[in-house]
């Protein structure tokens, strides 16, 4: 049967967290582009979110705009994070569905194609990219990266899939469960492995940067880090209570000692370096476990305030429709 209207081709939002990315923001979207134009029968548009960039990133992205209308800019009042920029341009994206790709180049653009044609031939909810190979990292960050995504899997309740970074495509059905998720603390990998559906892993190699630097120095893998063990697990608060057995044990043992000294032979249990020293060590188990209660306070507190995860000073390029809604 022949249908005269033709059915809609289905539209494919790229969001791309940009944080002073000046030096290659533009090379990025020239290849992005092209990538995203050789997938047949699809239109897509790009999100770029300016996380707060102090260089010229901004203007830049405006000027790209002005000649591209599949370009949006989503500029937010601050630099907010990785994670927060990630899903503030999820919010605006008013695809069938929508992919995360980062900056640098460091995703290739070109496997996006193969994601797509997971979610669509496949029927997959969520493709999300495994890094087969990481070049240029250094073998720092390429052993500390991998042991972090080992202890998370091992400690948290959710499967967290090895090796996958925020590389992903998510159908609508996956993105709008997604963000109905209120926390602040946002590990989006772990979110997304949370939400279930049918999930499909895509090997790529990770390339080096194409330009400019690594926005993620020590003190923010850090905190990501803290982020995804203490938003995924309760392992850290149960440490109290194995500490706890552990030093009961200890104690027992050592009544026991006292006892059998006394009754057993002339001596008493002598020293006070012991004493001491068994003072010191509970002072410091103690003292340790009320700064990991510390912590999950801490977020509790920021999750009770309630605020607004990010602040959007500008949006541009949207065709008419607010903010988080799709186009119908
Ligand atoms: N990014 C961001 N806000 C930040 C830090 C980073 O939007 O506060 C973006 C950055 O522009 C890039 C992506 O997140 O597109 C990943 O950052 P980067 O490449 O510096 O991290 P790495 O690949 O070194 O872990
Ligand atoms: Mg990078």
């Amino acid at each position: 049967m022949q249908s005269s209207c033709r059915a809609p081709r289905p539209v494919l939002s790229v969001v791309v967290p940009c944080y002073d990315e000046e030096a290659v923001i533009g090379e990025t979207h020239r290849r992005l582009a092209a990538a995203l134009e050789a997938i047949p029968d699809i239109d897509f548009e790009i999100v770029y979110v300016d996380d707060g960039s102090r260089d010229s990133t901004l203007a830049l992205l405006r000027d790209m705009q002005r000649s591209d209308s599949r370009v949006r800019i989503v500029a937010l009042s601050r630099n907010f994070g990785h994670q927060i920029a990630v899903t503030a341009g999820l919010a605006e994206a008013g695809g069938d569905a929508a992919a995360v790709i980062d900056a640098d180049l460091q995703d290739p653009p070109e496997v996006l194609a193969r994601m797509v044609e997971r979610w669509r031939r496949a029927g997959a909810d969520v493709v999300y990219g495994v890094r087969t190979a990481r070049e240029g990292e250094t073998a720092f960050k390429r052993w500390t990266a991998s042991a972090f995504y080992r202890l998370v899997g091992r400690i948290s309740d959710t499967d967290i899939p090895l090796d996958a970074g925020d590389f992903r495509l998510m159908d609508r059905k996956a993105l709008d469960a997604f963000l109905a998720m209120p926390e602040r603390d946002r590990f989006v990998r772990g979110m997304v492995a949370w939400l279930g559906f049918r999930q499909e892993p895509i090997p790529y190699r990770r390339g080096v940067r194409a330009a400019g630097e690594t926005k993620y120095p020590l003190r923010k893998m850090l905190g990501f880090a803290a982020a995804g063990v203490i938003s995924f697990s309760l392992a850290p608060l149960r440490l109290a209570i194995w500490l706890g057995f552990a030093a009961s044990g200890v104690a027992v043992a050592g009544i026991a000692y006292a006892v059998v000294v006394r009754l057993f032979t002339d001596a008493w249990v002598t020293g006070w370096a012991m004493l001491f020293i068994a003072i010191l060590f509970f002072g410091g188990v103690q003292l340790t476990v009320i700064g990991i209660l510390g912590e999950y306070v801490g977020r509790i507190y920021g999750e009770a305030k309630r605020r607004p995860l990010w602040l959007v000073k500008e949006r541009i390029g949207f065709p008419d429709r607010a903010a988080g809604k799709r186009d119908e």
